[in-house]
């Protein structure tokens, strides 16, 4: 008997891949992009074989490309994620999210009495202080934010 074949994922005409993503993390992303919507049709495979990271998962979505601030929330859930901007199903721009030394504004931080949770106009900002497993600490009351804390938000 031969062996299934692998089950090939229809390309998408107008919109966004993400590859890459770390395994079981697709989800997390989508809760970030606002997804699934009535607008965008997506397509997710999870736990999928990948020579560079052993196991990944991949969201496709149809007719909508990313914001930035979009990209920044997912590096902070898939650090090696790779963002695929599909046109007239050609691949016209590929990029990789990046993480920067600074998180501004994305994150809530866990401490109640942070400056940042108060009515102050305080924007909350966190500095990383390990890239994997990621780990963050806030700015204002020095909370240290672990991998879990941050995939929280996300959930
Ligand atoms: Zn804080």
């Amino acid at each position: 008997m031969k062996a299934p074949k692998e089950l090939k994922v229809k390309p998408i005409r107008n919109g966004t891949v993400i590859d890459h993503i770390t395994a079981n993390k697709a989800l997390n992303v989508l809760k970030i992009l606002g997804l699934p919507s009535k607008e965008a049709a997506v397509t997710i495979a999870m736990n999928v074989k990948s020579s560079l990271m052993g196991k990944k998962d991949i969201v496709k979505v149809e007719g909508r490309e990313l914001e930035s601030r979009e990209v920044d929330k997912i590096a902070l859930i898939a650090p090696k994620a790779t963002i695929n901007i599909v046109r007239d199903y050609e691949i016209v721009g590929k990029s990789k999210v990046t993480l920067s030394n600074h998180v501004n504004g994305i994150l809530k931080c866990p401490n109640p009495n942070c400056i940042t949770n108060t009515n102050e106009p305080v924007t909350s900002k966190f500095s990383v202080m390990d890239m994997g497993p990621l780990m963050l600490r806030c700015y204002y009351c020095e909370r240290i934010m672990s991998n879990q804390d941050i995939e929280k938000q996300f959930k």
